[in-house]
């Protein structure tokens, strides 16, 4: 079985909801399509002098419930087609939260191990440039996404600010605490995933205390995923990135491996296990396998190969549309990413508003709230699940998701 792309994974996942939802067929078709892409050139002084030219992208793929919402990835595999999937993908995801949001994406193809951190600073400026006529805190909000994180949008806030000629704290969301960040934002979505796999294991009446997880991934969401899971008591048996991956039957230290990971950059060489390659990762026997990194992780192979009884989609698009089948058939449930992995963009939308009154609220609050939005839309697929009969989680997601963007689009009809 052959492979699909992010762009048409997204536009299948829709296609495949379509009998589910109440739409009307003219704005389903509308859906197919961003709204816009823009391409930005993006020259550089490297630290030697010479000049380099990077390319960026910034899509906005639907504004009928709110303005546009989502992050930046930093990424050598950045394609205008994977940042216009990813800008889908928020747009269903804002809309199954039902936060007063569209969907965007942005993205830099750029390897940022080779850039020094004035070069991040001046590439994230100048991609800032780019975009800042289609930004701004009632029109298009960034945020962090692979290789991002508070930093860069503490320049793409001075950068936007710098030309309105003051300061603008909701143009972006994920910023550090001291210019208008909010508690509880770094570990958002990790959380959000922690909170999913809660009301997954009691929805498949199974013990989260007694589980053992395998994380591809340990970037920001993957590194809180697995804290926050070894907290509830789960074994975090083997976890992965860019440098290399780590297995120990008995779970993994998590808090040793994020000092690990923090002294020497990556997962290879921690000595609380041994050393394991992705693919075996990926087919381990564990419980739940979750991928927590880029797209088409989990392919047809994989699908026909692993052993985990759960998927858990902590990553964007992991699942391409055949594994996907493969894993209906092989009765092995998917939590869709589009729910799972909302945390981040829950706490976003709550710096947003605290940005907005001028106003801050404790960790407390951001973490009810957050428990409280992600919660009802985990209630709300299940239930769309049940009633509509749809063949996967995922399905029910996007149902309950596409009816919403239909109807936002049909009240408020079309212009001219
Ligand atoms: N990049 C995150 C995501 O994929 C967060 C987006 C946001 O906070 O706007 O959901």
């Amino acid at each position: 079985m052959s492979e699909t792309s992010p762009l048409e994974n997204m536009l299948a996942q829709m296609s495949a909801a379509r009998p589910y939802a109440d739409i009307d067929d003219g704005v389903f078709e509308r859906l197919k399509h961003p709204e816009r892409t823009l391409k930005v050139t993006l020259p550089i002084h490297r630290d030697d002098g010479s000049i380099e030219v990077y390319e960026g992208y910034r899509c906005q793929f639907d504004s009928a419930r709110g303005p546009y919402k989502g992050g930046v990835r930093y990424h050598q595999s950045v394609t205008r087609e994977e940042v216009e999937a990813l800008a889908g993908w928020m747009t269903w995801k804002t809309a199954l939260m039902d936060l007063p949001y569209g969907g965007a994406k942005g993205g830099v193809v750029v390897d940022t191990r080779d850039l020094s951190d004035r070069e991040i600073e001046h590439l994230t400026r100048r991609y800032t440039e780019g975009i800042r006529r289609m930004i701004g805190p009632a029109m298009d909000v960034p945020a962090p996404d692979i290789n991002t994180g508070p930093q860069e949008m503490a320049w793409m806030m001075d950068t936007y600010s710098m030309y309105e000629g003051y300061v603008v704290p909701d143009v972006v969301t994920g910023k550090p605490l001291s210019i208008g960040g909010t508690a509880g934002r770094v570990e958002a979505t990790g959380r959000g995933v922690a909170i999913t796999a809660d009301h997954a294991f009691e929805y498949f009446e199974r013990d989260l205390t007694e589980a053992t997880i395998a994380i591809q991934g340990f970037g920001n969401v993957g590194s809180v995923t697995a804290r926050l899971l070894d907290e509830r008591g789960a074994d975090i048996v083997a976890v992965s990135d860019i440098t290399g991956g780590v297995y120990n039957a008995d779970g993994l230290d998590t808090g040793a491996l994020e000092a690990h990971l923090e002294s020497t950059g990556g997962v290879a060489g921690f000595e609380g296990g041994r050393s394991i390659d992705n693919d075996d990762l990926l087919r381990l026997d564990v419980d739940v396998l979750c991928p927590a990194a880029l797209e088409n992780a989990i392919t047809v192979d994989v699908a026909e190969e692993l052993r985990a009884d759960l998927v858990l989609e902590a990553a964007n698009g992991p699942t391409t549309v055949a594994a996907d089948e493969v894993l209906r058939e092989r009765d092995v449930p998917v939590v869709p990413d589009i729910l799972t992995n909302a945390g981040g963009v829950i706490v976003s939308y709550l710096e947003w508003v605290q940005n907005s009154q001028q106003y801050s609220w404790d960790l407390e609050g951001v973490n009810a709230d957050l428990e409280r939005r992600i919660s009802t839309a985990f209630e709300e697929t299940i239930e769309a699940f049940a009633e509509r009969e749809t063949p996967d989680l995922r399905t029910a997601a996007y149902a309950v998701a596409l009816e919403r963007v239909g109807d936002a689009h049909g009240v408020r009809g079309l212009f001219p």
